[in-house]
């Protein structure tokens, strides 16, 4: 897969994109990442991204002509790719869009700075997301968030594909707890079950211990995740305060 940034600082992703999980895969050939500069598609002198608002108010507002140039560009090189830009008035950015993405063969991603774009800028874009409700200072961070959820979910990227299965949000409940050794630490022990060998309890402790974690720490996903009769008896003894 293919992911193209668009952005005013390409200097940005060079170190996080050398590292752990992505850097290897860009290593290995299965990720291709390029940042690519704003200001190579300006046309003026001064390479100008942005402008004062028109109506007045604070900041600066991002250019409608060299975004469009750009996006442009981008996308006769990547045919059928799709334009994703990174703005806090997005569809927020769930791991269900993750999956979405990583079954694409190129995402081209917009990062904005300043007080955000010329609304015209919507117009060349597939998909608006925002990363969560708070306002960062630039795309640049949503952009890394994006292509690291995503690579995760792309065959070959993770060393054994069924942890980002037992992930959280990927069954739509949070991940059960881990432990590793040692198996007492302060007094804290590692639950028996975990080491009594046997899966199918191990496999039932766990998916007993991630509804629960889901049911305390998030219930709103509950409404949504895939139950069966057993993990909806289950929840029913959670609510009675039973288990
Ligand atoms: N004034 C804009 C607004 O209220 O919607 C916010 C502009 S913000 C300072 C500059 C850029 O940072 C945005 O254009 C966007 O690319 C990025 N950004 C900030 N917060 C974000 C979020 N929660 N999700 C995705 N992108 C975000």
């Amino acid at each position: 897969m293919v992911f193209d940034i668009l952005t005013l600082f390409p200097e940005f992703f060079s170190s996080p994109l050398r590292q752990s999980v992505v850097g290897k895969a860009i290593a290995k050939g299965v990720l291709r990442v390029e940042a690519h500069n704003l200001r190579d598609f300006t046309l003026d002198k001064h390479k100008t991204t942005d402008d004062y608002p028109y109506g007045g108010g604070h900041g600066m507002v991002m250019k409608v002509e060299p975004m469009a140039a750009a996006i442009e560009a981008l996308k006769a090189q990547r045919p059928g790719a799709t334009v994703v830009m990174t703005t806090p008035q997005g569809e927020r950015f769930t791991q269900k869009t993750a999956a979405e993405f990583a079954a694409l063969s190129s995402l081209i991603i917009v990062c904005g700075r300043y007080e955000g774009y010329d609304e015209r800028i919507r117009s060349f874009a597939g998909r608006e997301v925002s990363v969560g409700d708070y306002v960062l200072s630039g795309g640049e961070i949503p952009a890394l968030a994006i292509i690291d959820a995503v690579a995760r979910l792309i065959p070959g990227v993770l060393g054994e594909p069924e942890s980002s299965e037992s992930d959280s949000f990927s069954a739509g409940l949070l991940e059960y707890p881990q432990y590793t050794r040692p198996e007492e630490f302060r007094g804290m022990r590692v639950p028996d079950v975990l080491i009594s060998g046997n899966h199918a309890l191990i496999e039932k402790w766990r998916r007993q211990e991630s509804l629960r974690r889901t049911f305390h720490k998030r219930p709103d996903l509950i409404e949504f995740a895939d139950l069966t009769a057993e993990d909806k008896a289950f929840l029913e003894e959670l609510k009675r305060g039973k288990s």
